[in-house]
């Protein structure tokens, strides 16, 4: 049996999304496993608001790897602060 971490998938295996940005409503590209983007046409920075794994999966550090967990990790606690 393959024990697999069932959050890995959105930062495994990237989606590409499309989100409207709030300040022009130009359509902005992010992947699954990125946490922001910014907006090419103002420069307005957009939050992913997906819920990736790493977030409630206690494997994904091992599953990932701990360099991305650790870049991911950080990316989060900066995204949470910014939003209060
Ligand atoms: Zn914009």
């Amino acid at each position: 049996m393959q024990k697999k971490c069932p959050g890995s998938s959105t930062v495994l295996r990237p989606k590409l999304e499309l989100r409207k940005c709030p300040q022009c409503g130009e359509e902005v590209e992010i992947f699954s496993d990125e946490m922001k983007v910014e907006c090419e046409n103002c420069g307005f920075v957009i939050y992913n608001d997906i819920q990736l794994c790493i977030q409630w999966c206690p494997y994904a550090k091992e599953c990932i790897g701990e360099e991305k967990y650790m870049k991911l990790r950080r990316e989060i606690i900066e995204a949470e602060k910014k939003n209060r």
